[in-house]
């Protein structure tokens, strides 16, 4: 939640700059008003004097204090009432000096009167996370909603017991547990199969669940995952913003997705990277989807002991099999 905190900080800071930005705009907009008709910034100042006078005659009341009240009151409203004719001859609206919030429900303080969060808050937030998420173009198509458990095929397939649609079905329940449970289980997801069988898709569909519960979600494929932690290594003086961002998300964001694991060049140094990143999620306590398609073999065979024992504990393993779906016609 270190990144939430940071989020809404930045949240914070924007309103604060929003309301300053409203009242500096009525400023101006009073000053020009005023400018072109004094007579209205002579009744601005009449009622101030007057109301003064109205609040000191509560603070040492004379004798006859009602009948000045009164009088006072009297002479306030015919201001006002002069005031809305000047407006209303020069068609200016009501509200003209009154500052103009961006949400009305909370002049932009982001809480509403009764204390609570308001929408655009929270709307705010979640328009952080999938900034942050690097997963913004893909996201908005691909969802539980959209998930077509039909173009899994239901016939057997090779020596599988469960049917492709079957195992989908298996899958889609497992995904839509770890997204329903994610503050509450350890549970971590290794997606292993062919390409085209729906892997990054139900990717998606995790992550654009989560990040609407506002969990932060960073996506990065193998390849981009390292080459940032190699930024980060080994080129720290002229470390980009961003990639220092994305540096620290890997270790703090609450769901980190590795897509296509293998895909990148293989080496010591990877595979050292790989065993911190997994490591350091696990003793935090925060969750891990890796996404590959090499089988559980290759694995073995491409990454340290330590690595894939990590794995094989803590993932939960689900194959993706049956035909590519990018080439069904
Ligand atoms: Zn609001």
């Amino acid at each position: 939640m270190i990144i939430n905190k940071q989020i809404i900080e930045n949240i914070m800071t924007n309103y604060n700059k929003k309301r300053l930005r409203a009242a500096h705009e009525a400023d101006i907009r009073k000053k020009n008003l005023f400018e072109k008709i004094p007579r209205l910034s002579e009744i601005d100042k009449e009622i101030k004097l007057l109301s003064i006078n109205l609040s000191k005659l509560f603070l040492s009341p004379p004798e006859d204090m009602e009948e000045q009240i009164i009088k006072l009151r009297q002479n306030i409203e015919n201001l006002k009432k002069e005031r809305q004719l000047i407006y209303e001859k020069n068609n200016i609206p009501k509200d003209y000096l009154s500052i103009k919030y961006e949400c009305l429900n909370c002049e932009d303080t982001g809480y509403t009167s009764d204390g609570k969060r308001c929408s655009c808050f929270n709307k705010e937030i979640i328009k952080n996370l999938y900034n942050m998420s690097n997963m913004v173009h893909m996201l908005k198509k691909e969802n539980f909603n959209t998930f077509d458990i039909n173009v899994f095929s239901n016939e057997p397939y090779k020596n599988e017991k469960l049917t492709p649609r079957q195992n989908m079905y298996y899958i889609l329940e497992i995904s839509e547990d770890f997204c329903s449970n994610f503050h509450h289980t350890n549970m971590n997801l290794l997606f292993y199969g062919g390409t085209g069988l729906g892997k990054t898709f139900m990717c998606n569909c995790i992550a654009h669940e989560l990040i609407n519960k506002e969990v932060s979600v960073l996506y990065q494929t193998s390849f981009s995952l390292f080459e940032i932690v190699e930024n980060h290594k080994f080129n720290k003086l002229n470390e980009s913003q961003e990639n220092l961002m994305n540096y620290n998300m890997i270790f703090d964001c609450d769901l980190l997705i590795i897509d296509d694991l293998g895909t990148e060049v293989s080496n010591s140094f990877t595979n050292a990277e790989l065993f911190n990143i997994i490591n350091e999620r696990m003793i935090t306590e925060k969750k891990t989807i890796i996404s590959t398609n090499l089988s559980l073999e290759q694995l073995r065979d491409t990454y340290s002991d330590r690595i894939t024992s990590r794995i094989f504990n803590n993932f939960v393993p689900l194959k993706f099999y049956g035909k590519d779906l990018r080439f069904k016609s």
